[in-house]
This record gives structure tokens, C-alpha cells and sequence, in this order.
């Protein structure tokens, strides 16, 4: 990281913590095999460095959104078990079958392009069969699940597919106690028994997202799919703090004060003035913006570390750049500014962030953008 010290702003990234995070959730699992979910270049913190950190702490699938991410990550080296879900028609189904990556259908349309790919290679593609169960996004409503599961025996007769896994994705596992819970559960037992009426024999089956990890032991199965808590992020403030589960979080996000200079009282900052000094002051500029992923609602509250003492953001996030005011403080251009990290030094964290700006804490992590370089510690 020394190297980089002259950086701009960075997300420093300490691998050690993923993977703490890593064998923490396991332990919460401990009959399950567990899945890292990568997706969104690792939810901001770089897709293969944190593959790599979750593989060693004994990740046995890894998780991906986009086939593109799945693609990637077997042309770093990876070849581990790996799950990919989100497919459009036309899809590089046969780059991915030719891959060993397990596929994802939901409906009749993605078994059917899968079953045309794995003819035209010759090979046998994994397929894991992925039911709503009341999420209401991607997957095979109740009433489709019978044909689903006929066509993929009918597909496994032929030996065009295997059915790998069955699964599934809760709607509202980061709310304590929601009914909903229970009744996706209900529904994931019917789907799997339809499955295995019909004769398919998965490996896995699997269902809980972090929450359900962390708090929902009848939902692990054979297999659970974190993505968050690997990056040491709780789900939800009502689930607890990342300190409570025992979680780390990964990424630190700073920058160094580009300018600091004195101003008299009644001086407008940022675009729109809605912010403006009360009496001669000093003002900071933190070179990072919502261009690099800062929420510019997070205008006016958003908290940053400087000099030892949490500041708020004075006025708007611009593209570049936001000021904060450090009234009798002193600084100097060049001083590091903590927008946010695990918290241990006073700084600020994502979920600080995330009720300043009325989102998240992944949003905040996964946002953080291209621009600002990822050192992995
Ligand atoms: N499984 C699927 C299908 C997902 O889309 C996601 C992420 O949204 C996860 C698992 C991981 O969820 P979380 O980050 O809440 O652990």
C-alpha cells in the first residue's frame, strides 16, 4: 500500500479479512458447504482477489451473477464448482458449459438453449434448476415447476444435462421473525419434492442468502450462498452489526485531502450553497465523488474521518470532490480522509454510510467506482 500512498483516493482491500469472514460463516454452516458469492466485481471489492481469498478459506462453489463473471473467472485459473444464474436469451450458454460452469434455468426458454448448446458441443452441462419460491424475480413460478422438472429429466434421459442442484432466494431473510420466511421455506420443501418424484438427484440444495446464514439454521441444506457477510458487511442493521456476527468488514475507502484552505464566515460551498460557513473556518477538499461512487445523497451527511475526528460532508457531493468544514481544526493537503472502513481506528463504516445516504451497506461497497483503484493487503 505504501507504494501507493500518493494515490488519489483507494479501497483498500484486506484479504485477510475475507477470508476470516470466510471460515466465521462456515462455522455458522458447519454441515453445509458454502458458495462466495463474487457477483459485481466481489460487490465492489475486486471479483478475483476475493475468489481467491474465499477458495482458500475452503469456499468449495463460488457465486456469479452474469456469465461474463463466470468467464472470468475461469480465465484467471479458477476451477472450482461455480454457479451462474442470471442468463438472457442468447446467452454464451456453450462457453460456459464448455467451462464446467453450472448454469442456472428458471424457465423453459433457458433449459431449452441449454439443452441445444450441450448438443452442439457434445457435452453434458450442469444445470441447477432455480424456483421462485416467492421472491418474485427470476426463477420458475409454482405452477411451471412440474414441466421444468419433466423437461430436465426428459433432458438427463438424453444426456444432455445433469441436474446438479435445485434452489432458490429468500425475499426477506434480513427481517427477523417475517412470515414470509417460513412460507418460502414451505415452498422450497414442495419444490424439492416435485424434483424428486420426478426422479432428479441434486447434489445441492440450496437456499440462504447471509441472513439466512447467519440467523436461519433450517434454511442451510446442503450448501449456503453469502455474498455481503464475506466482504464482512452485515445485511441489515435489524440482523445486527458486523461486530455482532462476527464479521470484518474488508474495505477501507480513503482519500487524501487535495486542498485546505482558510475561508471568512458566509462562504458558499459546493454547488447550490447549501452549505455555508458560519464564521471564518477551514475547509477541506476530499478528491473523490459521486463519480467514484460516492452517494451524492449523502450530500450534507455523509461522515468522513479527518485528523482524528468524524466530520460531515459540508454541502454537495460533487463528481470529483466534496468539502468538509474542520472549523479550529488544522490539516494539510495530502492528509488521508476515511470516508469508510471496519470501523477499529473511529472511522466511519459502509452501514454509517449507508443510513446517511438512505441506501444499504452493499450498494455503498458495490458502488465504488472504476476509478478509484482496489489495493488488495
Ligand atoms: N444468492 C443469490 C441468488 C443472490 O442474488 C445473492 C445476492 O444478492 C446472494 C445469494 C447473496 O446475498 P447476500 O449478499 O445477501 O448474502
Amino acid at each position: 500500500a505504501a507504494a501507493h500512498a500518493h494515490v488519489r483516493a483507494r479501497a483498500e482491500i484486506d484479504l485477510g479479512a475475507v477470508r476470516d469472514n470466510v471460515r466465521a460463516l462456515r462455522a455458522r454452516a458447519p454441515g453445509a458447504e458454502l458458495m462466495a458469492v463474487v457477483k459485481a466485481d466481489g460487490y465492489g471489492h475486486g471479483m478475483l482477489p476475493c475468489a481467491r481469498a474465499a477458495r482458500r478459506a475452503g469456499a468449495t462453489w463460488l457465486g456469479a451473477a452474469v456469465p461474463e463473471e463466470a468467464l472470468a473467472l475461469r480465465a484467471a485459473g479458477d476451477r472450482g464448482r461455480l454457479l451462474c444464474w442470471l442468463w438472457t436469451p442468447g446467452g454464451p450458454w456453450r462457453e460456459a458449459i464448455e467451462a464446467d460452469v453450472d448454469v442456472t434455468a428458471g424457465g423453459a426458454w433457458a433449459l431449452d438453449e441449454i439443452v441445444a448448446a450441450a448438443r452442439a458441443c457434445g457435452r453434458t452441462a450442469r444445470v441447477q434448476l432455480k424456483a421462485d419460491t416467492g421472491l418474485g424475480r427470476n426463477g420458475c413460478p409454482p405452477a411451471d415447476w412440474p414441466d421444468l422438472v419433466a423437461a430436465a429429466r426428459a433432458a438427463e434421459a438424453e444426456g444432455t444435462v445433469r441436474v446438479t442442484g435445485v434452489w432458490s432466494h429468500l425475499a426477506r431473510a434480513d427481517e427477523p421473525g417475517d412470515p414470509s420466511i417460513a412460507a418460502q421455506l414451505d415452498a422450497f420443501r414442495e419444490a424439492l419434492a416435485t424434483a424428486e418424484r420426478a426422479g432428479l438427484t441434486p447434489e445441492v440444495r440450496h437456499l440462504a442468502n447471509s441472513a439466512a446464514t447467519l440467523t436461519l439454521p433450517e434454511t442451510h441444506f446442503d450448501l449456503v450462498r453469502p455474498g455481503v457477510s464475506v466482504y464482512g458487511l452485515a445485511p441489515s442493521p435489524e440482523v445486527g452489526t458486523a461486530a455482532d456476527l462476527g464479521l470484518r468488514p474488508a474495505m477501507t475507502f480513503s482519500a487524501s485531502l487535495a486542498q485546505v484552505k482558510r475561508v471568512p464566515a458566509g462562504h458558499g460551498v459546493s454547488y447550490g450553497h447549501t452549505y455555508t460557513t458560519q464564521g471564518e473556518t477551514t475547509l477541506a477538499l476530499v478528491p473523490a465523488g459521486y463519480g467514484d461512487g460516492v452517494p451524492r445523497h449523502a450530500s450534507g451527511t455523509g461522515p468522513v474521518l479527518v485528523g482524528g475526528k468524524l466530520r460531515t460532508i459540508a454541502g454537495r457531493v460533487a463528481m470529483d470532490q466534496f468539502v468538509v468544514d474542520l472549523g479550529g481544526d488544522t490539516a494539510h493537503a495530502g492528509d488521508e480522509a476515511v470516508l469508510f472502513g471496519p470501523g477499529d481506528r473511529g472511522e466511519p463504516t459502509a452501514a454509517d454510510w449507508a443510513r446517511a445516504a438512505g441506501t444499504i451497506a452493499y450498494e455503498i461497497v458495490t458502488r465504488v467506482g472504476a476509478r478509484v483503484p482496489r489495493l488488495h493487503v
